[in-house]
């Protein structure tokens, strides 16, 4: 149904393809940006055709809970940008992670993850999926030896964040892909740090993407929505929770699953106002990525020559651990997010409360610089032991760099810090 536009080109770019993407249908006006079609309901000419959509002889939009062609037009220009098998828009990056894990889990299976990763992920699995017989087993997922002892028979797949927040540890996607296949797994990536105008999480191996759309996707923070990709890498008649839905469905088994059993019933659906705000975004995803990366790289280049700077990391610095595979994986793409470290908590605090153009906020990949004290924030509810263990500190401050220009955000730093 939805298609690019100049057929005669052969191999059009990722940014020309989201562009071009065609329409469903001639639009009367020729708007030239796809309209949002804010309307709850469909209405069908006669009772038969809407008996043939309900019982999925005939696809057409009926109710937004289920879909909607705004957030459709969405999720084709995902496709075309990612050439994914299956785009699904989701009301915001969490909604996208749970919706995956109650589509595939039963009660008694695990995954293999890791400890280092956004806090709101981890308190999912610990406090809203475990009660449901759910287990997140963490391990540390730059150990290849560790990854493979960790996996049993319970286990259903390793989920990582390609880039993890705010440690910005890098795992070796093709060795955990490896062990994935192995083990006839799936590999999950949330690639929230590094979108898939960074990234081609397939040619790494990855079976399904999920990300926070929230982040760079909206163009600058203009609202909350998450992502799932699927690849179609899968064969869904060996996973345990698909193999009957594959006998009617066949290939379609996991992504029939997901839209009939979980996102409709759950209800986590986008919201076509905020569809239409995120497509926006996808047309100058690759330009604003682009301008923040140099921009977090003279960054920390200026932190790390700093005296009163303890220690910066940011993979695309040399002396980053990450820096030599982040530079292969990612493409010279180090994404935009740096952490910092100063003398204690209370130098990290009176820093941050006298910047002037840098924003006290949370949210990453705004076109506005933004800078949070993780350790007291987005972590307050684990323990400092906890904290410890998710390689989490006090003196640490996150720093998500916009597009301004990089000489005002540096004299921003240098007036706080001195
Ligand atoms: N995954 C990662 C890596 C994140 O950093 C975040 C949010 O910061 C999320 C998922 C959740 O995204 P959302 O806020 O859109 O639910």
């Amino acid at each position: 149904m939805f298609s690019w536009k100049p057929e005669s080109m052969k191999a059009p770019g990722p940014t020309t393809r989201l562009l071009h993407t065609l329409y469903p249908l001639e639009d009367p006006y020729g708007s030239l940006n796809f309209p949002t079609y804010e309307s709850v309901a469909f209405e069908a000419d006669t009772a038969e055709e809407l008996e043939a959509a309900f019982t999925g002889q005939t696809h057409r939009h009926i109710y937004s809970r289920i879909t909607n062609p705004t957030v459709e037009y969405f999720e084709a220009k995902v496709q075309q940008l990612t050439g994914a098998y299956a785009v699904t828009a989701m009301s915001s990056g969490m909604a996208a992670i749970s919706n995956l894990i109650i589509t595939l889990a039963n009660s008694g299976d695990n995954i293999v993850t890791s400890k280092h990763l956004f806090g709101n992920t981890v308190s999912l699995f610990e406090k809203t999926l475990k009660p449901f017989g759910f287990r997140a087993k963490y391990t540390d997922l730059t150990d290849h030896g560790k990854v493979a002892a960790a996996v049993d028979p319970g286990t259903i797949a390793i989920f990582f964040e390609t880039m993890t927040n705010p440690q910005l540890e890098v795992a070796e996607i093709r060795a955990l892909s490896e062990i994935a296949k192995k083990n006839d797994i799936l590999l999950i990536g949330d690639t929230t740090l590094t979108p898939p105008s960074m990234f081609r999480a397939v040619d790494h191996g990855i079976d399904i993407e999920v990300l926070s759309s929230t982040k760079y996707i909206s163009g600058g923070a203009t609202s909350v929505g998450g992502l799932l990709i699927d690849y179609g890498t899968y064969d869904w008649s060996r996973f345990g929770k698909t193999r009957e839905a594959y006998e009617k469905f066949g290939e379609m088994a996991f992504r029939a699953m997901l839209r009939k059993q979980v996102y409709r019933n759950m209800g986590a659906c986008l919201s076509p106002g905020s569809a239409h705000l995120q497509s926006l975004g996808l047309d100058t995803l690759a330009l604003r990525t682009e301008r923040s990366m140099s921009n977090a790289l003279e960054l920390a280049l200026w932190l790390e020559s700093h005296p009163k700077v303890k220690q910066v990391h940011y993979p695309g610095l040399k002396s980053s651990p990450f820096y030599n595979l982040a530079m292969e994986q990612f493409g010279e793409k180090p994404g935009s997010l740096l952490t910092f470290d100063l003398d204690s908590k209370a130098a990290c605090y009176s820093f941050m409360n006298r910047l002037e153009v840098i924003r006290r906020a949370t949210n990453l990949q705004d076109n506005k610089t933004l800078i949070i004290h993780p350790y007291s924030t987005i972590f307050a509810e684990y323990t400092d032991e906890q904290k410890m263990d998710m390689g989490l500190r006090d003196t640490q401050i996150r720093l998500s760099v916009g597009i301004e220009e990089a000489e005002d955000l540096i004299d921003d730093l240098e007036q706080a810090l001195d």
